[in-house]
């Protein structure tokens, strides 16, 4: 089992599969970064694979294939069909654009995958193009709907921004209600890879215009999810993250991996340490050293609440958010 020091249960490995995307979210990656890893020095399949049998070893249960964009990677499903083969009763789940979802998803759910998360910011089609500087949504919301058809339990991420998508928190919430799929609404997080003039909406106007229209409970906190969680008089739940408040990090449970093989303790900060070398050479103990190591420094919470004028340099797109 691991067990950081301030005596949280690590049991959430996510992988960022690649850095690339198709999209140019402006919040994430409003430019093609000047410097991209170049494609040799990504972990292969196989390698990646031996890391996450070390961590399922070491307690792992719950794995998320995240990016820039994981369907970018071909053949990911083979990839996920190595994981599920390992351990079948792994919570194995994607965060996706759903850009390329229409056409893998029979692939992915037939591999094992269980559960996927599209990003969907907007219902229309114009603000998409605006936030994700490509003209998106049509392919998106194809996607999600052959994901539901094949049987994969589907949750929609949404980043609201004031003047961008502030008046689409309704239509969001709907539009996943009628379709039995929860919604997060994600609290920007500021970072030095965003677009500057970008001015999230916090957790309390998020509310305010929910409760506009209906009335909610608050639920709190449900186990190790980030989510702070909300309940409609109809018994419809949804989530908000807020990365700005610290309960976000007293539970917990997760820790990173890049593409290179980079392993990330906590989001906000760079501190991260390599099992690249360690895989490569099939040195499986020295990766199960530096495993424990990374959950040994996992700091006790990140500074989105406690910054002064320090802003994050991790970019998301290179971590999987
Ligand atoms: N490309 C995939 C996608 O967009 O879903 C997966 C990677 S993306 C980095 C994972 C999640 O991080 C997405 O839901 C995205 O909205 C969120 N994200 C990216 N940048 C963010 C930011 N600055 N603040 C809050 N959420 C962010
Ligand atoms: Fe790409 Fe996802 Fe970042 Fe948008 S949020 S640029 S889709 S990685």
């Amino acid at each position: 089992m691991l067990i950081d020091s301030f005596d949280r249960r690590v049991d959430y490995l996510r992988i960022s599969v690649t850095e690339r995307c198709n999209f140019r979210c402006q919040y994430c990656m409003p430019e093609k970064p000047f410097s991209w890893v170049p494609k040799e020095n990504i972990l292969r399949f196989e390698e990646l694979f031996a890391f996450v049998k070390v961590c399922i070893d070491e307690g792992i249960n719950k794995v998320r294939i995240t990016g820039g964009e994981p369907l970018l990677r071909e053949d990911i499903h083979h990839f996920i069909g190595m994981i599920y083969t390992y351990k079948n009763d792994i919570d194995l789940a994607m965060t996706t654009n759903g850009y390329l979802l229409k056409q893998s998803a029979q692939k992915l759910y037939d591999a094992g995958l269980k559960r996927i998360n599209v990003s969907i910011d907007t219902l229309r089609p114009h603000v998409a193009q605006q936030i994700a500087q490509k003209d998106v949504l049509g392919n998106v919301l194809e996607g999600v709907n052959e994901a539901l058809r094949v049987g994969l339990r589907v949750k929609i991420n949404m980043v609201p921004m004031k003047g961008l998508n502030d008046n689409e928190i309704l239509d969001v919430l709907e539009y996943c209600k009628v379709r039995g799929m929860s919604v997060r609404f994600i609290e920007y997080m500021e970072n030095v890879h965003a677009q500057v003039d970008i001015e999230g909406m916090k957790s309390k106007e998020l509310l305010t215009v929910i409760g506009s229209k209906y009335h909610y409970t608050d639920e709190g906190f449900d186990g190790h999810s980030p989510s702070h969680y909300y309940q409609l008089d109809d018994g419809y739940r949804f989530g908000i993250i807020e990365p700005y408040n610290d309960d976000f990090c007293s539970t917990c449970n997760r820790i990173r991996l890049t593409a290179e093989g980079l392993l990330i303790p906590c989001l906000y900060f760079d501190e991260a340490m390599s099992i690249k070398e360690a895989v490569q050479s099939g040195n499986i103990a020295q990766a199960a050293l530096i495993l424990k190591e990374v959950v040994r420094t996992k700091p006790e919470k990140n500074r989105w609440g406690d910054t002064e004028g320090e802003v994050s340099k991790r970019a998301f797109y290179e971590t999987g958010g």
